[in-house]
């Protein structure tokens, strides 16, 4: 068995400089145990189960069927359980501290959600099943799509994409498909230069050409330019409101006036919708689809906790060509319609996005969220998401650059820049010493439009100890690379790695393991 000891010191001069104790034998420090790969825990000529030999029965398969094993690792359930929960906690989780993401929203997800997910009636059906015998799902989703167009304020919901951009991709697909209904095919897409990676790549996914709309100085669309930039080949403007500096997109409505009065179509990616749920509504400000990513504002898990859900609500102009299938009440009782009828509003469908109806375990999560909250509690959820982002952007502005500090209160997420910082100090530097200090690392290089951006994004679930301390040690961390303190070059140095080559980690990750002795073998 091998242990994995790199970027560890083991001499007591290294371990000293390093600030560590000196290397043990095993690899652990007390509690946080070093973790070989499972194949090298587990041996093929070992089984953690016993079945009896299986009946020989005749192969279909052409005389294809596989004859020797596939070397999987054996073990024991035991041996299992301990290496998968060592692995666990080598991982940071919204349930062990602040995750300060910006732009994801980590929120708390309520165990109440949770044990309504796990009701037998939710949890152990199928899709395939007889729709009179679903009839309590199919009230969730259709309850599910009305609150959210209450909310946005929309005409209708699409339910069915899996994640945020997933939902993009559905929205330009309505988008591209009711410009082709009226014999309009265009071509280029408007994406402001502070916009999720995410839109940039959807645009271009669809066939489009994506074209940049600058930011003003104070991190807003360039109002002037884009509409300079808009002309008949244009198909659609997609908006982040609130952007990705944490700001409200003030223009928006004349923004959309002038994008429809061109005959496009505004896209808004409503990612964060948290910080202005119950509050504004973006039907109002003249959007024609927008994504909502339950797994953010209605607190579904997500990342390494669950999958996403990104429902897409739409204007009454491309209401029509909204993906199959959807939710119809239909003389009391719930019908999942799956094909185009002449007579219903989504006659011009573009299709399907998925094979059955999406994410059914997000569903019942988020809508018991809305239902505990209510509408007073979500118009909450946004006040105390947006007063704790301020409460970090003002306990640190004299420490950290707050590029946009000036104009105003943030929305849900404080940005800051790594003006200041020491000589040869980086948005790196401290994102590692976050790490030492027992947080997740915020949001850092975007957005691209600040120089060494942090993207700090609390949520309104931290309470203010929480807060105060993660404020504290960036606080520390802040003061640290601006002395120059070479230390925090070298963070972190309490985590199972030390720091790893962020390059080779992204461009050349070794995913596949190979047995050394066949690797030696080869050789
Ligand atoms: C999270 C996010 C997305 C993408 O959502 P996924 O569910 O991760 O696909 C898009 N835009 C913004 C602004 C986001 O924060």
């Amino acid at each position: 068995m091998t242990m994995l000891k790199e970027g560890r010191p083991t001499t007591p001069q290294a371990a000293k400089d390093a600030h560590m104790a000196p290397q043990t034998a095993t690899g652990n420090r007390a509690l946080m145990l070093e973790e070989a790969l499972i194949f090298e825990i587990g041996s093929t000529d070992t089984t953690g189960v016993d079945f009896a030999e299986a009946p020989k029965v005749a192969s279909r398969l052409g005389g294809l069927a596989r004859t020797d094993s596939i070397g999987l690792p054996g073990l024991s359930e035991q041996e299992t359980v301990r290496h998968y929960t060592r692995l666990s906690r080598q991982n940071y989780a919204i349930d062990l501290g602040l995750f300060p993401l910006g732009s994801c929203t980590m929120k708390h997800n309520p165990r109440l959600n949770e044990k309504v997910a796990r009701m037998p009636g939710f949890a152990d059906i199928h899709p395939l099943q007889p729709q009179s015998t679903v009839q309590g799902a199919l009230a969730v989703i259709h309850e599910l799509a009305a609150w959210l167009v209450t909310l946005t304020g929309m005409h209708s919901v699409a339910m069915s994409p899996k994640a945020g951009a997933h939902g993009e991709l559905c929205g330009l697909l309505a988008i591209r498909a009711a410009l082709e209904a009226r014999g309009d095919a265009r071509s280029v897409v408007l994406v402001p230069e502070s916009a999720h990676g995410t839109n940039p790549a959807t645009a271009a996914f669809c066939g489009y050409k994506v074209e940049d709309i600058p930011a003003t100085p104070d991190g807003r669309v360039d109002l002037e330019a884009l509409k300079a930039r808009l002309g008949p080949d244009v198909a659609a403007v997609m908006i982040t409101n609130p952007n990705t500096c944490g700001l409200f997109e003030r223009d928006m409505k004349t923004i959309s006036d002038a994008v429809h009065a061109v005959g496009a179509f505004v896209y808004c990616d409503g990612a964060n919708f948290n910080a202005i749920v119950g509050r504004v509504r973006p039907g109002d400000l003249g959007v024609d689809a927008m994504h909502i990513n339950l797994h953010k504002t209605f607190s579904t898990p997500h990342g390494g906790g669950g999958p996403g859900s990104g429902p897409v609500v739409l204007s009454q102009a491309l209401t029509p060509f909204a993906p199959l299938p959807f939710v119809e009440k239909q003389d009391g009782k719930f019908v999942l319609v799956e094909e185009e009828t002449a007579e219903d509003h989504h006659a011009r469908t573009f299709g399907r996005m998925v094979a059955f109806h999406g994410q059914m375990g997000m569903f019942t999560r988020a809508l018991t969220y809305i239902l505990s909250h209510g509408a007073d509690g979500l118009r909450q959820v946004a006040e105390d998401a947006v007063l704790n982002a301020n409460y970090i952007l003002r306990s640190l502005d004299d420490v950290l650059d707050a590029p946009f500090g000036g104009s105003g209160p943030c929305m849900h997420e404080a940005l800051f820049s790594d003006k200041g910082l020491a000589e040869g100090f980086t948005t790196l530097d401290i994102a590692k010493g976050l790490i030492d200090e027992g947080f997740h690392p915020m949001t850092m290089y975007f957005p691209l439009v600040v120089h060494g951006a942090m993207l700090v994004e609390p949520t309104e679930t931290e309470s203010k100890a929480a807060l105060d301390q993660f404020i504290m040690a960036l606080r520390s961390l802040a003061e640290r690379a601006k002395a120059g303190d070479e230390a925090l070059k070298g963070a972190p140095y309490h985590a199972p790695r030390r720091r790893l080559d962020e390059t080779l980690a992204a461009r050349k990750p070794i995913l596949t393991w190979t047995d050394p002795a066949l690797a030696q073998a080869a050789e």
